[in-house]
């Protein structure tokens, strides 16, 4: 689930293996170590609790030399985190070194049968019991390294991307992959090896992502190869990086978060070029239109995803039954794929994420798959998992997200939503010409309005002061802003640990309107719509029991600040591309708390970017 770097090449290896650690900080993490082979061919293991930070100051009395290394940052699934359970682990004799992301299902069946063939462990993690599994097939089978992975692999139950590296052996990583992404980078004379693309952008953009199963063998001075379980050999697919390393740094902002909320304007600008005609008349979504005959005929359209990404196919709901009336249910992947679900063969399945390598979520993907279902992916990591495992999909196009709270994914997901049942409801006919034309230029609107909610950063910063100290929150939205006001929550929750719940407005007096006092701050998403006079009743409501409401309301709109304690003017936008507008000043407010709290907002306690664990 965590970060994975390896090098072996002509440079040192301790300093680009710290590197490439700080670059994958963004995913979140509570331990890191790093194994290194010196020229005397010795396998040093140096760990421990806390961040890069702290393991550059435990190491800098220690021996860091050598050209050949690996590194993790652990977010602990098995065993609490402690120095014992970091990254890397020794095998029993201490030859072998790995390090490991995702879990091993059948670790504890594997740890009684090597207990009784003598090896004692000194750890509580899944990851020990593979480093031994793999020395005891070495040592029984008299094989070598690569073969030793190979086989004991074929013993495993889980999820994994692993690297592993052996005492005398200077010149060789072996690395796999199964549901955990893996991708090695392709220097002069060296190899990069890392979980994420991050690490490695800086010294080459040659990569080839492993695929399942697959083991690569990284040698110093020989062309990279892979190989399957069996030994076969794969074909090399060597791809190119267009990722930049000024996308992956601040750029003056105090915190990725921050300046992944001001990069909203043009995100979206990225996420919807080239998908409407320069007439600005049409939505041209390639990944529906090659596939039109299924969008026609589809029966119902099932979205699943986590977190944030639920969030978006809320809005995503909304929007395709608004514009293309076909009935769409919205499922937490993590449900659904246990829940034996009734999938068809005329089903749409459309799975969001932002990493494309949520565990849940592409093991919802494979359920799908097996039922027949079209598989539509929203992704923002190209090349990603789900992506090459859906049938078509559509990026979103929005640059790497550091932070961990999701900001501009989120902003691009709906965006891609909207464009996606815009092109729907043409095919079906289920839009008048004259709205679908209306919201076109209406989206094409949007990132000038996202920087008009951007200027209100002085008035949310203000407001944040008040409410710092605050126990609770609660949001609340109707309609089209109630997937939002349930965001906003979520981001609040994330980077402030206040507690904050969203709910439908209406759903209040069914019983949390029991919690409201004059100390319980309710954000009133209260912008002009459908269902704004609703609204409005239900702030009336909280206010009659001296709840404290900041509302967030359409431009002009002076009623509202009658009974409001705090407003907060929003630009006029179509009701179903509101979200878009109106969740940036809420990702703004959960900012300004938690930097009043003197949080870490790019790295969250107990929360890792891409979660790649069930
Ligand atoms: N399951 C392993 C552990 O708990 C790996 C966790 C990770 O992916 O960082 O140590």
């Amino acid at each position: 689930m965590c970060g994975i770097v390896g090098y072996i090449g002509k440079r040192p290896a301790y300093p680009i293996l710290i590197k490439g650690l700080h670059r994958l900080e963004y995913r979140g993490y509570d331990s890191a170590g790093v194994a290194l082979i010196n020229d005397q061919n010795e396998l040093t293991v140096l760990k421990t609790k806390g961040k890069v930070a702290d393991l550059e100051r435990y190491a800098e009395s220690k021996d860091t030399s050598g050209t050949i290394g690996i590194a993790h940052t652990r977010w602990a699934t098995h065993g609490e985190p402690n120095d014992r359970n970091a990254h890397p682990h020794y095998s029993q004799s201490k030859n072998l070194a790995i390090i490991h992301n995702g879990i091993i299902e059948n670790y504890a069946v594997l740890k009684t049968a090597l207990q009784k063939e003598g090896f004692t462990f000194q750890s509580d993690t899944d990851t020990e019991v593979l480093v031994q599994l793999i020395e005891y097939v070495q040592q029984n089978n008299h094989c070598d390294l690569c073969q030793a992975v190979q086989l004991a692999l074929q013993e495993v139950i889980g999820a994994y991307a692993i690297a592993v590296i052996e005492r005398g052996n200077p010149d060789l990583i072996i690395a796999a992959r199964k549901s955990s992404p893996l991708v090695v980078g392709i220097g002069e004379d060296e190899f990069f090896l890392a979980s994420d693309a991050t690490p490695i952008v800086e010294y080459t953009h040659e990569v080839v992502y492993l695929e399942d199963e697959e083991v690569a063998i990284i040698e110093r001075n020989k062309p990279l190869k892979i190989v399957n379980f069996k030994n076969v050999e794969k074909p090399l697919h060597i791809k190119t990086l267009e990722m930049s390393i000024s996308q992956l740094e601040k750029g003056g902002y105090p915190h990725f978060m921050l300046k992944e909320i001001y990069e909203q304007p043009r995100t979206i600008i990225d996420c919807i070029r080239g998908r409407i005609n320069p007439e600005g008349t049409d939505v041209i979504l390639s990944g529906v239109l090659d596939h039109q005959e299924k969008f026609l005929h589809a029966n119902r359209i099932i979205i699943v995803a986590c977190g944030t990404s639920w969030h978006a196919g809320l809005i995503g709901e909304h929007l395709i039954e608004d514009l293309c009336r076909i009935p769409v249910e919205v499922e937490y992947a993590s449900e659904f794929r246990y829940r034996h679900p009734i999938v068809r063969p005329d089903d749409i399945v459309i799975a969001i994420s932002q990493s494309g390598e949520t565990a849940d979520t592409l093991a919802a993907v494979e359920i799908a798959r097996k039922a027949g279902a079209f598989i539509y992916g929203i992704c923002n990591v190209i090349g990603s998992s789900i992506p090459r495992a859906t049938d078509s999909g559509s990026y979103i196009h929005v640059g790497p997200e550091i932070g961990v709270a999701s900001t501009k994914a989120f902003t691009g997901q709906v965006t891609v939503l909207a464009m996606l049942a815009l092109t729907i409801g043409k095919l079906r006919g289920s839009i008048e010409p004259e709205r679908y034309h209306q919201l076109i230029r209406q989206l094409q609107l949007i990132p000038q309005k996202m920087k008009t909610v951007l200027g209100l950063s002085d008035q949310l910063a203000d407001l944040s002061k008040i409410f710092t100290y605050a126990h609770n929150f609660i949001y609340l939205g109707r309609g089209y802003n109630y997937p939002v006001a349930l965001e906003g929550a979520l981001k609040l929750k994330e980077i402030s640990y206040i507690h904050a719940e969203g709910y439908p407005a209406a759903e209040m007096k069914h019983g949390p309107i029991a919690l409201i006092d004059n100390e319980m701050p309710v954000i009133a998403i209260a912008t002009t719509d459908s269902v704004y006079e609703k609204t409005i009743s239900n702030i009336q409501e909280i206010k009659a029991r001296h709840g404290r409401v900041v509302a967030l309301v359409t431009e002009g709109n002076h009623d509202v600040a009658a009974m409001a304690d705090h407003v907060i003017e929003i630009p006029q936008v179509d009701e179903c591309l509101m979200p878009l507008v109106v969740s940036i000043p809420l990702q703004m407010l959960a900012y300004y708390i938690a930097i009043n709290k003197n949080r870490n907002v790019d790295q969250p306690r107990n929360l890792a970017k891409s979660v790649t664990v069930e």
